[in-house]
C-alpha cells in the first residue's frame, strides 16, 4: 500500500550534528557584524538580568536591614536624632536603588527590543537567501528529477523547511545561546557574592540534568513520531481531497472517514504521550529547583542558628534574597533547554533535507566548451539512439526497459516529419531528447552536424519551439503569456503572432483583449483557446526548429478550422518533426517515421505507406480514415 508520502520526508531519528550545524549558520556569514551585535546584546542583557538580584540584595542589607539602626535601636542610650539621620540615609539609599531597579527595567527592554529586531532581521535574511539559493537549483534540474521528486515535495522544501530553519537560527539558535550565557554569567555572579551558599543552591543540578537526559529520550521520540505521524495525515488528506471526485463516485466517503479517524486518533495518542512526559518532567525540575531555594533557606539557617547572628559574613538576608532570585535565573534555562534541544532537532532534520536537495548537482548542464549555438539551419541527426527513462537499470545492468531502441533518422533543414504511432511507441520521448530534457544512454542526436551537448542548453532550447499537446499557461494576463518574460517584444509584434496563428480573433473578443487574465493552468480558456496561445508564443520566439505534439483532444469544428490553418503556418519555413494525430499534418509531411514500440518501423510518405499495407495502414485505419470526410 502507497502510503502517499515519502520517506524522506520524514523526520530521521537524529541527534546533534556539527558539521550540520556550520552549514547552517554559514548563511548568517554575510551578516557576520549584525550576528556579533545580536550575540554582544545578548550577553549585555543576561548581566543586565543579574544586576537586579544585586541590587536588591544591596537595598536588604544596607537600608532595609540596615545593621547600624538595628545596632542604634537596640541601644538604649542611643539619641533619636542619630536614629532618625541613619532612617533619612536608608530612604536615600532605598530610592536610588528603586531608581536603579527602573533604570534597569528601561535599559533591559531597550536592549531586548533591539537584539529581537537584529536576530529577526538576520533570520529573514538568511531565509530569503536560501529560498532563492533552492529555487535556483530547482529550477537547473532536468526534468527526470521532477519526475522523481514529486511537487508537493519540492515545494515542502522551499516552505516548510526553509520556515522551520529560520525558526531554529531565530529562536533555537539564539535562545541556546542566550540560555547557556545567562547560566554562565549567573554562576559567576552565584560564586562571586557567595561561593559556599553558590555550592548548596547548585546541589540539585545533577538530578536536573539527569531527569532531562531521561526526559530527552523519550520527548525525542515521541516528538518525532507525532511529526510523523502528521505529515502522513496531511498526505493522505492531500490524495483524498484531490481525488475527492473518485471518492464520491465510488461512494468511498464512509471508508475514507474510518482510515481518516485511525490515522487522527494515532496522532492524537502520540500527542497525549507528549503531553504526559512534559506533565512529569516539568513539575519534575520544578521539585528540584524549589529544593534549590529549600536549600539555600535551610543553609542560612543553620549558618545563623550557630553563629547566632546574621553578621557572620557567611551569609546576609540580602545574599539570601538574592540567591533565591538567581536560582530562579539560573534553573529557568536548563528547564527549558531540554524543550529547545527538540526544536533545533526539528530544524536538524529541516536542513538535512533542504542541504540535500541543494547537494544533488543537475545531471544535464553545459558541458566544458560548450558553444552558445547559431541560428541552426535545422538539419537534425538523431544516430543510434538508445533511451530509458530508468537510468539506474542501464547502469546496474538490470533489465533495461529500453523507450527508444537504436534511432537513427535524418531531418534535412526546413523538411517537415511527422511521426506516427500507438500510444506508448515513444513519439514524446523523441522530442524531450531533442530539447535535451533528458540524455540518451547510447547514440547520439545531432543538429547541423553537431552534437547537441556541444551547444550550451539555453541556446539550444532558445531554437526548439515545444508545443506540447496541453500547453501550459501561467495565471497572468494572455500578454505575459505569449511573452514569456521576453521584455524585447513589442506589443504590436505580440499582436502580429497572434494574428499569425489565427489566435488574434478570440483574444480580441475577450474582456480586456491581451490583458485578459487567464486562470491558473489557463483554467478559464477552452483547450482549442490555450492551443492557439501556445502557437502565438512560439511564433514570437521565433524558434528554428519547430517540435509540435498535436493534441488529441475535440474542439469544435470553427477552432479546428483555425488550429488547422495555424499549424500549417507554424510549420512553414523552419524544420518540424510533428507528432501528428491530423490527417491533414501527416498528408502535408515531407515524411513520416511510424514508430512501434520503441524503434522506426516503417518510414515514408502518406501514399507510399499505405501502400505498404504494414503498421501504417492500420494505424490510419483506425485513427486517421475517419478524419478524411
Ligand atoms: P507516446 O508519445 O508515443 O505516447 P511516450 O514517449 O510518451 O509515448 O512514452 C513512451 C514510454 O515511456 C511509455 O511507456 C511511458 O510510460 C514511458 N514514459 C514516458 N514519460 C516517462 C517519464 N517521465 N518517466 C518514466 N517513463 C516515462
Amino acid at each position: 500500500m502507497t502510503e502517499g508520502y515519502h520517506i524522506d520526508d520524514e523526520l530521521p531519528q537524529r541527534s546533534y550534528d556539527g558539521r550540520l550545524m556550520r552549514r547552517l549558520l554559514s548563511y548568517t556569514r554575510p551578516y557576520r557584524n549584525s550576528m556579533l551585535a545580536a550575540t554582544g546584546l545578548l550577553l549585555l542583557l543576561s548581566v543586565l538580568n543579574n544586576i537586579t538580584p544585586l541590587l536588591i540584595m544591596r537595598a536588604v542589607d544596607r537600608y532595609i536591614n540596615n545593621p547600624a539602626r538595628a545596632l542604634l535601636e537596640t541601644d538604649n542610650t542611643a539619641d533619636a536624632e542619630a536614629i532618625n539621620a541613619v532612617m533619612a540615609v536608608d530612604a536615600r539609599g532605598l530610592t536610588l536603588v528603586v531608581a536603579a531597579l527602573g533604570a534597569l527595567m528601561i535599559g533591559q527592554a531597550v536592549v531586548r527590543y533591539s537584539q529581537v529586531l537584529l536576530v529577526s532581521v538576520i533570520g529573514q535574511k538568511c531565509m530569503y537567501d536560501m529560498r532563492l539559493e533552492l529555487f535556483n537549483h530547482i529550477q537547473r534540474q532536468p526534468l527526470r528529477f521532477i519526475d522523481r521528486n514529486p511537487v508537493g515535495r519540492l515545494l515542502n522544501r522551499i516552505t516548510n523547511d526553509i520556515e522551520k530553519i529560520q525558526q531554529t537560527i531565530v529562536g533555537g539558535v539564539v535562545a541556546v545561546i542566550s540560555d547557556m550565557l545567562t547560566i554562565v554569567v549567573v554562576l559567576f555572579v552565584m560564586l562571586y557574592v557567595n561561593w559556599q551558599l553558590a555550592l548548596v543552591a547548585l546541589c540539585p543540578v545533577p538530578f536536573i540534568l539527569a531527569t532531562s537526559v531521561i526526559f530527552r529520550k523519550y520527548a525525542q521520540h515521541s516528538f518525532l513520531e507525532a511529526r510523523r505521524k502528521i505529515a502522513r495525515i496531511t498526505a493522505w488528506m492531500q490524495e483524498h481531497i484531490s481525488g475527492m471526485a473518485i471518492v464520491q463516485l465510488f461512494g468511498r466517503e464512509a471508508f475514507a472517514y474510518q482510515e481518516f479517524k485511525r490515522r487522527n486518533a494515532a496522532h492524537r495518542d502520540e500527542w497525549l504521550r507528549q503531553v504526559r512526559n512534559f506533565a512529569v518532567y516539568f513539575p519534575t525540575v520544578e521539585f528540584f529547583s524549589s529544593l534549590s531555594t529549600a536549600l539555600i533557606i535551610l543553609y542560612c539557617g543553620v549558618i545563623f542558628m550557630m553563629t547566632g547572628a546574621e553578621q557572620s559574613g557567611l551569609a546576609s538576608v540580602g545574599t539570601i534574597f538574592a540567591f533565591i532570585l538567581l536560582a530562579e535565573r539560573f534553573f529557568g534555562p536548563i528547564r527549558a533547554l531540554a524543550d529547545r534541544y527538540n526544536l533545533l532537532l526539528e530544524a536538524m532534520a529541516a536542513s538535512e533535507r533542504v542541504f540535500t536537495l541543494l547537494d544533488t548537482a543537475p545531471e544535464i548542464q553545459d558541458l566544458p566548451g560548450s558553444l552558445e549555438a547559431p541560428r541552426f539551419e535545422g538539419m537534425i541527426d538523431f544516430d543510434g539512439v538508445w533511451f530509458a527513462y530508468d537510468e539506474e537499470s542501464v547502469s546496474n545492468g538490470k533489465e533495461t526497459q529500453w523507450i527508444l531502441r537504436d534511432i537513427t533518422f535524418h531531418v534535412q533543414p526546413g523538411e517537415h516529419v511527422a511521426v506516427v504511432g500507438h500510444t506508448g511507441a515513444g513519439k514524446s520521448t523523441l522530442l524531450n531528447l531533442l530539447a535535451r530534457f533528458y540524455e540518451c544512454q547510447q547514440g547520439a542526436i545531432r543538429i547541423d552536424n553537431r552534437d547537441i551537448r556541444d551547444y550550451q542548453l539555453r541556446s539550444l532550447r532558445k531554437q526548439i519551439g515545444i508545443v506540447l499537446q496541453e500547453p501550459f499557461l501561467f495565471s497572468g494576463t494572455i500578454e505575459a503569456n505569449i511573452r514569456l518574460g521576453n521584455a524585447a517584444l513589442t506589443m504590436e509584434r505580440i499582436r502580429e503572432c497572434a494574428a499569425y496563428v489565427n489566435a488574434d480573433g478570440f483574444i480580441e473578443r475577450m474582456p480586456g483583449g491581451y490583458q485578459y487574465h487567464v486562470g491558473e493552468r489557463g483554467g478559464n480558456l477552452s483547450t482549442g483557446q490555450r492551443q492557439l496561445i501556445a502557437f502565438a508564443r512560439t511564433i514570437a520566439h521565433d524558434p528554428a526548429i519547430l517540435a509540435l505534439d498535436e493534441a488529441t483532444s475535440n474542439v469544435d469544428s470553427e477552432t479546428e478550422h483555425l488550429i488547422q490553418k495555424a499549424v500549417e503556418k507554424l510549420l512553414r519555413s523552419r524544420t518540424s518533426i510533428v507528432i501528428a494525430h491530423r490527417l491533414s499534418t501527416i498528408r502535408n509531411a515531407d515524411r513520416i517515421i511510424v514508430m512501434h514500440h520503441g524503434r522506426i518501423r516503417e518510414t515514408g510518405d502518406h501514399e507510399e505507406l499505405l501502400a505498404r499495407n504494414g503498421l501504417y495502414r492500420t494505424l490510419y485505419e483506425l485513427q486517421y480514415a475517419e478524419q478524411t470526410g
